[in-house]
């Protein structure tokens, strides 16, 4: 395996903001830490949308929402709640998959699971954000969100042993597969 070798200059003091956010939401158990790539592409900003939905609006509960830039440049309250998580989702907007490695490279043991937004919407987008309609990175970030807690979070024990899926499916009787009793 090849690596890029980085060198970040530590920076003096903290953002209050940032580490008030981080503090409040470093519960016990653990919140699922959702991060994205953050990127300044169309797929970038699907992925950040993403992760802001999940974390701010359908499972606030159970997420946490991680400032990458932050938890990747700085050994303070994000990247402590990345590291104390038990369960770090990536919201990546295509294979070059930014933000686990990005954090991979300052928590040595991450296993983040990763979620590739672009393959969950059918289109291929453009770089530019201006290219791409604001009511379309609406749709598809609800589709990759909606994905991300029907799959990934409410599988999770933390949701408890059965949490109704977000979106009702046409002839499910919802909760979760183990205890669905429709076959
Ligand atoms: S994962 Fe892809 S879209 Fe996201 S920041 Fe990296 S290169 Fe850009």
């Amino acid at each position: 395996m090849d690596y890029e070798i980085a060198k970040i200059a530590k920076v003096a003091g903290k953002c209050a903001a940032c580490e008030e956010y981080a503090e409040k939401n470093a519960t016990t158990p653990p919140k699922i830490a959702v991060m994205a790539c953050e990127g300044a592409c169309a797929r970038g900003e699907v992925a950040r949308r993403a992760a802001n939905l999940v974390a701010h609006r359908l499972a606030r509960d159970e997420t946490v929402r991680i400032c990458l830039g932050g938890a990747f440049t700085k050994d303070t309250g994000q990247r402590n709640l990345v590291r104390r998580a038990e369960r770090v989702i990536a919201i990546e907007g295509c294979f070059i998959n930014c933000s686990s490695r990005m954090m991979a490279g300052v928590i040595a043991d991450l296993k983040p699971e990763i979620v590739r937004a672009d393959l969950i919407y059918d289109r291929d987008l453009p770089f530019g954000i201006d290219e791409v309609p604001d009511e379309m990175f609406t749709v598809y970030a609800y589709q990759v969100a909606e994905q991300v807690v029907r799959e990934q979070i409410a599988r999770s024990p933390a949701a408890g042993p059965c949490r109704p899926p977000v979106q009702k499916q046409a002839g499910s009787a919802g909760g979760c597969s183990s205890c669905r009793t429709d076959g």
